[in-house]
Protein backbone atom coordinates (compact mmCIF):
# COMPACT_ATOMS: atom_id res chain seq x y z
CA UNK A 1 0.00 0.00 0.00
CA UNK A 2 1.35 3.51 -0.80
CA UNK A 3 0.33 6.49 0.66
CA UNK A 4 1.05 8.45 -3.02
CA UNK A 5 -2.04 6.77 -3.74
CA UNK A 6 -3.96 8.97 -1.48
CA UNK A 7 -2.04 12.04 -3.09
CA UNK A 8 -2.50 10.92 -6.82
CA UNK A 9 -5.04 12.50 -9.03
CA UNK A 10 -7.53 10.53 -10.50
CA UNK A 11 -10.44 11.09 -12.89
CA UNK A 12 -12.72 11.35 -9.42
CA UNK A 13 -10.47 13.86 -7.62
CA UNK A 14 -8.81 15.57 -10.65
CA UNK A 15 -5.92 18.01 -10.22
CA UNK A 16 -2.45 18.27 -10.48
CA UNK A 17 0.11 16.63 -7.62
CA UNK A 18 3.64 17.07 -7.99
CA UNK A 19 6.31 15.03 -5.33
CA UNK A 20 10.38 15.61 -4.69
CA UNK A 21 11.36 12.95 -2.40
CA UNK A 22 14.34 14.62 -1.55
CA UNK A 23 16.16 17.73 -3.47
CA UNK A 24 18.65 15.16 -5.09
CA UNK A 25 15.93 13.19 -6.50
CA UNK A 26 14.10 14.19 -9.50
CA UNK A 27 10.41 15.69 -9.13
CA UNK A 28 7.16 13.66 -10.28
CA UNK A 29 4.37 14.93 -11.57
CA UNK A 30 1.11 13.28 -12.24
CA UNK A 31 -2.12 15.72 -13.64
CA UNK A 32 -5.59 14.62 -13.76
CA UNK A 33 -8.13 17.22 -15.69
CA UNK A 34 -12.03 16.26 -15.05
CA UNK A 35 -12.39 16.47 -18.94
CA UNK A 36 -10.54 12.95 -19.23
CA UNK A 37 -6.53 14.24 -20.13
CA UNK A 38 -3.90 12.67 -17.64
CA UNK A 39 -0.45 13.22 -17.81
CA UNK A 40 2.59 12.23 -15.91
CA UNK A 41 6.14 13.92 -15.95
CA UNK A 42 9.37 13.17 -14.43
CA UNK A 43 12.61 15.13 -14.06
CA UNK A 44 12.08 18.87 -12.84
CA UNK A 45 12.11 20.34 -16.19
CA UNK A 46 9.62 17.72 -17.73
CA UNK A 47 7.20 18.36 -14.37
CA UNK A 48 7.82 22.25 -14.90
CA UNK A 49 6.50 21.81 -18.87
CA UNK A 50 3.06 19.70 -17.16
CA UNK A 51 2.28 21.93 -14.49
CA UNK A 52 2.32 24.89 -17.25
CA UNK A 53 0.53 23.09 -19.84
CA UNK A 54 -2.06 21.87 -17.70
CA UNK A 55 -2.73 25.51 -16.22
CA UNK A 56 -3.02 26.65 -19.44
CA UNK A 57 -5.10 24.26 -21.23
CA UNK A 58 -6.95 22.34 -18.16
CA UNK A 59 -8.09 22.43 -14.67
CA UNK A 60 -8.77 26.26 -13.93
CA UNK A 61 -8.67 26.64 -17.77
CA UNK A 62 -11.50 25.42 -18.85
CA UNK A 63 -13.53 27.85 -16.65
CA UNK A 64 -12.03 30.63 -18.50
CA UNK A 65 -13.10 29.53 -21.92
CA UNK A 66 -9.84 27.74 -22.76
CA UNK A 67 -11.69 24.97 -24.69
CA UNK A 68 -8.69 24.42 -26.93
CA UNK A 69 -7.46 20.71 -27.19
ZN1 LIG B 1 -8.99 19.44 -19.40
Amino acid sequence: MSVMADLTPTPDRPGLHISKPSPNAPATGSAVCHCGASATATGDAQVKALVEGYTANHGPAHRNGGTRR
